[in-house]
């Protein structure tokens, strides 16, 4: 689909973008199932966050859309069309890797022009420099457009990488963990930058990250991957607040979910095949625990699963630029936990508080949620 651009400070005139629908892939290399039937299906102008951790078959994924792997099963769609057996450069995708490839005796200008002189979709010299200066512009780099591919920084190499997907407006928009190698800085330069490019583009997105952030501030939808197979697929929100699995609730949240034993909460309510709690650390109130107010029979008793009420001893606190956590052992059972309490709360290792946990989740023993 082709569609003329509203945004006024979006670029190139004309966008190309597309749906995209993958139908039961899978792919396997020797012993190990890289991708296991999985089905997505992706609107046009949705950015798409594949999160999982390593092997879990995100990389691979994103190589069948681009047709550098073929499938033993499944189909794959770009734009109502089928390219499940056609050649990469028939597809219409670009690709923009973890590590920068450019062209190193090019100069700036030459790299971003490079994809659009290819003899496949000859298009006019002017017209080129018009979209490399576009693209050079809405990347920050045009003071470098001259300059050797080899004499940039590392962020300023991979904003040229990432141009160079930006100058052809393809169909699909594959992106394999573009911003890792950067450091912390430039990559939130740049995440903010390509979530801007992309919606003033409408651009279909496909990305992986490892990054939490990356998926929380720019997916639309995440698709949690597991050993090849495809377990959720929601909004970042869907997915922090309502996960299928102890192990979808793992891959969003800073610091990590709890995941703690039933046993280790002592007589809280839990549904029958309940095996594990997860307890985000934003959902555990801390307060000092008084010992008078204990012994007077005036402490909170556990009522249900999201009342319970415990006891713990500080471990460590952590007190860092937008967080306060502290580490507490659960007084029963040893059983450690993270908590961020309120930020103008004092607390010291040593200091024994009360635990109020608000909400959580239960799992089974295979770590499926059961809701109740
Ligand atoms: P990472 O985050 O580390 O990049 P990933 O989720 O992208 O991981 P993939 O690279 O897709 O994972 O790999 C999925 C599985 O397939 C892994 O077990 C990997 O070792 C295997 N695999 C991928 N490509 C090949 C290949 N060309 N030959 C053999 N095995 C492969």
């Amino acid at each position: 689909m082709t569609r003329q651009l509203c945004a006024e400070n979006a670029t190139p005139e004309y966008i190309a973008m597309a749906d995209l629908q993958l139908s039961g892939i899978s792919k396997r290399f020797g012993d190990v199932q890289a991708v296991s039937d999985l089905s997505l299906d992706i609107q046009s102008g949705e950015f798409i966050v594949l999160l999982g951790p390593s092997g879990a078959g995100k990389t691979t994924t994103l190589r069948l859309v681009a047709g550098l792997e073929t499938p033993e099963a499944g189909a794959i769609h770009i734009g109502g069309r089928e390219v499940t057996a056609l050649a990469p450069a028939l597809r219409d995708v670009t690709f923009v890797f973890q590590q920068y490839s450019l062209y190193p005796h090019l100069s700036v200008f030459d790299n971003l022009a490079f994809p659009l002189r290819s003899p496949l979709r000859p298009v006019a010299e002017p017209e080129i420099k018009r979209k490399v200066l576009e693209v050079a512009r809405m990347l920050r780099i045009e003071d470098k457009l001259q300059n050797p591919a080899t004499r940039l920084s590392g962020g300023q190499m991979q904003r040229v990488a990432i141009g160079r997907a930006l100058v052809r407006s393809p169909a699909i928009y594959l992106m394999d963990e573009p911003l890792s190698s950067l450091d912390a800085k430039l990559r939130n330069d740049l995440r903010l930058e390509l979530k801007r490019i992309q919606q003033d583009l409408g651009a279909t997105m496909l990305y992986v990250t490892h990054d939490q952030t990356e998926a929380l501030t720019m997916a639309t939808r995440v698709g949690v991957l597991e050993q090849g197979r495809l377990v959720q697929l929601g909004t970042p929100r869907q997915i922090y607040e309502d996960p299928v699995s102890s192990y979808v609730a793992s891959r969003l949240g800073a610091p990590r979910i709890n995941l703690v034993p039933r046993s280790a909460l002592g007589v809280l309510a839990a549904p029958e095949r309940a095996v594990t709690a997860g307890i985000r650390s934003e959902h555990v109130g801390l307060a000092k625990k008084v010992i008078s107010a204990f012994a007077t029979g005036a402490s909170h008793t556990s009522t249900d699963a999201h009342d319970a009420d415990l006891s713990a001893k500080v471990l460590r606190v952590e007190r860092l630029s937008d967080q306060y956590l502290v580490h507490v052992a659960l007084a029963n059972s040893s059983q450690e936990l993270i908590c961020a309490p309120a930020l103008n709360m004092l607390l010291e290792p040593g200091d024994t508080v009360y635990l109020h946990i608000k909400n959580m989740f239960w799992f089974d023993a295979s770590g499926q949620r059961i809701r109740f």
